[in-house]
């Protein structure tokens, strides 16, 4: 019996799969994520005692803890970036981007 080869590739093409980036308190999630999330943030750079530097940043997260994420952040609206005082009042201000893994 042969194994067809387009269904080896295609499950090879699929294991870059990080794991989901949320905590429960100090434990990390360990589930494998499902979604790559980009939201409004900071890489914090100190220059001179202190500076932010505006940046999205990229997070994996499980269907679980997007969902959670989601309904944290729009409950929170409207909420002000403590890293540049910007004031948000629309759930997509916040998170930018959703794509599914
Ligand atoms: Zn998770
Ligand atoms: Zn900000």
């Amino acid at each position: 019996m042969t194994a067809p080869a387009v269904s080896v590739l295609t499950i090879e093409h699929l294991d870059f799969q990080p794991t989901c980036d949320a905590r429960d308190g100090k434990k990390a999630c360990e589930a494998p994520s499902d979604f790559s999330v980009t939201v409004h943030g900071h890489v914090l750079a100190y220059k001179n005692g202190t500076q932010v530097k505006e940046g999205d940043m990229t997070c994996h997260f499980c269907s679980d803890h997007l969902a959670a994420f989601n309904e944290f952040a729009r409950k929170r609206l409207p909420s002000r970036c403590r890293g540049c005082t910007r004031v948000f009042t629309r759930l997509s201000d916040i998170i930018l981007h959703v794509v599914a893994l």
